[in-house]
Parts: structure tokens; sequence; C-alpha cells
């Protein structure tokens, strides 16, 4: 890319170089015209004056007065020459289809420039009309274009060597500034060194940044996420093992053996809640679900779930407050709502105290829907209140394996949340209880 870079500018100031200093030469040749044909003009009208002396003067005379670099011609008002400088008159042919005798016949004064026998000289031609009609005409050879560009040649070559050399440095300069900052993000994706770079860079620079930032938060959490699925599934598979090897090896009682078949039965259904869990995870994290939304009754789903675990509050004297008068509509997919309800409900129930309550309720405020989880629980303490929703994060772990949890509930309902669009806010108090609050967008039917 450097070295590409570094061509491409050179190629445009090597071009611009050659346009600059052609179009010098073009323009200094044109002065250098100018020059000479305002120095024909001023000899002319010196002349002019003198015509009549001119017209009596033979050529030997005119040529000794060091005149002889310039060529004196008087034409008569039919073209015919009657004096010339270089040649004999009388042997010259008629003047008046010359262009700058026409012109002066015309307009009073004339010019031309012709190309001379020798392609090293021009031609140049200045012509006055005389007061009586006759046309004077004064002539010079001097430099052509090309004599012009051969005599400079040298001098433009010398500026376009100095030219290109700043060129091919410059150019290696404002490459280099364009890759550098590159190649410094390149090396340091995490931002732990400050990449200095023009303004135009930051935003592309702090994007990389953020998205490689972005790539290893994934995949650090990915390989937590993995180490911590080993290690859950580990525990009940090592129960499991260690009970069905027990009984294999025929050393355990009649009654130790209904027990440990009961710890490998709770183990192994313990092992399909935990898959059950990762597997819906995964399901969420690889799929948009968004498509296949629909308008759901989130009052029936809160029945529903209610229903299903009324029997587990009522083991703990627990008891579930519900008022549903209205039905409460939201977009989005039935099982997940169904999921994110009844984990919180679960939650709410299974961290509670002995004859405890679990207060549900569905309302409606500024144009979003709101359910209410509340609890009379354990709580939660403030700095466990953002990390309840990480992956396998629990705060009471006993508890939570002894009821049957994963730590892998309030993920879940996050992950739901999130695909929702809608929030999820926790107020606790330790000790004496939680809520967790879900606000949905209002569905427009
Ligand atoms: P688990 O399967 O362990 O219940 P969750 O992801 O549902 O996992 O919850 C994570 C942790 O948050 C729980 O282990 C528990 O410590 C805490 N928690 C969740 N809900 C409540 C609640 N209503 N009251 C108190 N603590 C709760």
């Amino acid at each position: 890319m450097r070295k590409r870079l570094q061509i491409n500018f050179f190629v445009i100031a090597a071009l611009a170089i050659l346009a600059v200093l052609s179009l010098t030469t073009i323009v200094f040749y044109n002065l250098f015209q100018n020059e000479v044909i305002e120095n024909l003009q001023t000899c002319a009208h010196v002349l002019e004056s003198n015509v009549d002396q001119l017209s009596r003067m033979d050529r030997e005379t005119f040529q000794s007065r060091e005149m002889n670099q310039v060529r004196v011609t008087l034409i008569d008002k039919e073209g015919g020459v009657l004096f010339d400088s270089n040649a004999e008159a009388d042997k010259m042919e008629n003047h008046k289809e010359r262009p700058e005798v026409q012109e002066a016949f015309r307009n009073e004064e004339g010019k031309s420039i012709r190309k001379s026998s020798t392609l090293d000289k021009a031609s140049f031609y200045y012509a006055v009309k005389v007061s009586d009609g006759r046309v004077l005409r004064v002539a010079k050879e001097s430099e052509s274009f090309w004599s012009f560009l051969i005599r400079v040649s040298p001098m433009i070559g010398g500026i376009a060597v100095i030219l290109v050399l700043v060129s091919v440095i410059l150019s290696r300069y404002l490459a280099s500034s364009m890759v550098h900052p590159i190649e410094i993000l390149a090396k340091n994706m995490d931002g732990s060194e400050p990449v200095t770079s023009y303004k135009e860079l930051a935003p592309f620079i702090h994007t990389i940044q953020k998205q490689h930032e972005d790539i290893m938060k994934n995949s650090r959490l990915r390989q937590e996420f993995t180490a911590n699925v080993s290690h859950e599934l580990k525990t009940p598979l090592t129960s499991i093992s260690g009970y069905s090897e027990l009984i294999e090896n025929g050393m355990a009682t009649d009654s130790d053996t209904i027990r440990f078949a009961g710890e490998i039965h709770k183990n192994a259904n313990r092992l399909l809640v935990l898959i059950n869990d990762i597997l819906q995870l995964s399901q969420m994290d690889s799929r948009d679900f968004s498509a296949d939304f629909e308008l759901v009754d989130l009052t029936e789903i809160v029945r529903e779930c209610i229903d299903m675990l009324q029997l587990n509050a009522k083991k703990q004297g627990i008891r579930i407050e519900w008022k549903a008068d209205v039905s409460f509509f939201v977009k989005g997919s039935p099982k997940m709502l169904e999921e994110l309800v009844y984990n919180l409900i679960d939650n709410a129930i299974r961290y509670n105290k002995e004859n405890g309550q679990v207060t549900v309720s569905l309302g409606n405020k500024e144009n979003h829907i709101i359910l209410s989880v509340k609890d009379t629980g354990i709580g939660i303490c403030p700095e466990n209140q953002e990390r309840i929703f990480e992956r396998f994060y629990r705060v009471d772990k006993s508890r939570s394996k002894e009821t049957g949890g994963t730590g892998l509930g309030l993920a879940i309902v996050k992950h739901i949340v999130v695909c929702h669009n809608a929030s999820i806010q926790v107020n606790s108090e330790e000790g004496k209880g939680t809520e967790l609050i879900v606000s949905f967008e209002q569905a427009n039917e």
C-alpha cells in the first residue's frame, strides 16, 4: 500500500511538473516573441519619420550604418518593393500578399511571424503605413520556438530534476504519513498505545478499536462460558459416575442402591435442565428471532406461568398475588416470553422466605407495558445486582443448586429482554426482598 501510494503521488507530481514546465516555456517564448515585435515596432516608428531619406539611400549606405540586424523594406501602394536593405529592390517579387503588408494597408500597422528557411530561426515582421500610403516594413530573424526550447532546456531540465527529487521525497513522506497510523493501529489493535494520526482517520481508528475490543470481549466470554459449562456438567456427571460405580462394584446395600439411584436420577435431571438452558442460550445467540414475532397476550402468559408454579409455591407456604383484569399485548415470541415470566416467578419463589409472598403485576406506563415480579425474599446486595444477569453467576450458590438452579435463568431472561427491545431493572434490599421490572414497548395493533 505504501509503495503504491508513493507511486501514485509521484505520478501526480511528475505530471504537474511536466505541465507547469511546458506551460512556462510556452509563456516565456510568447513573451520573447512580443519583445522582438515591440522592438521592431519601435524601430519601424523611428524609421517612419525618415522614410523619404530612406528611399533615397542605397543599400550599402544603409548597411554601413550598422542596421544590418534589421531588414528594412519600403513598399509602394501596389506592393512593389521600392527599397530593401538586404536585396536588390527591383529584383524582388510583389509584396502585396504578405500578411503584415496587407494588415498595414488595412489597419495602419501589421505584424507577422513566419518560419525561416532554417529550422532554428523565425522571421518577425512589423509593417506601418506611411502617411503617403506606402508601407514601411522592418524584419528581423530571431530564434524559433525549437531553438528557444533547446536553449532553455538545460535550465528547464535542471529545474525538473530538482522538482522531481523534491516530489520523490514528498511523496515518500506523504505515503508514510498516511500509512503509518494504519500500521501502528494494526500492531496495536487493543488501543494500549495512542495512535496519533490525521483527524479524518480518527473515527475509523475508533471504530476498528471498538470492534476489536468487542471481538476480544466476546471471545473471552465464550471461553469463560465454555469453561463454566464444562465445570457445571462435570459435577453431576461425577456424582452419576461415582454412585453407579458403587452399585456396579456391589458395594451398596439394597437401601443404598435405592438412595444412589435417586441421586443418579436427581443429577441426570440436573444435567438435562443444564443442557436445556445451554441449548436455549446458544440458540438465542445464533439466531435473530424478531422475524417470527407476533402479538402476544402477556396477561395470559403470566396466568399460565403462575398455574405451573403454584404447586412449588404452596410447598414453601408462599402466596402468589396476582390481579389481572385487563389483557396487555406485546410484540414478541410467545415461547420466549413464557420463559422470561416463568424464570422471574420461579426465582421469586426459590429465593423467598418461608410463608413469603410473590406479587406479580402488569400495567401500562408512558407507552410501555410494565411487568413487575416482587418477592419478600432474601434480597440481593447492591454489588451483586448487576452481576445476576451474567451466565452462571449465583449469589447464593448452595440455595441455587439445592433448588435446581443452573445460574443461567437470568442470563436467558436478559437475552430475551434484549431480543424484545425491552429493558430490565432490579430493585432489591438484602433481607427484605427483590423486585424485577421489565418494560416492554407497547405493541401497535
Ligand atoms: P439460578 O438458576 O441460580 O437461579 P439465575 O440466573 O436465575 O440463576 O439467578 C442468578 C442468581 O441471582 C441466583 O443464583 C440468585 O443468587 C440471584 N437471584 C435471582 N433472583 C433472585 C431473587 N428474586 N431474589 C434473590 N436473589 C435472586
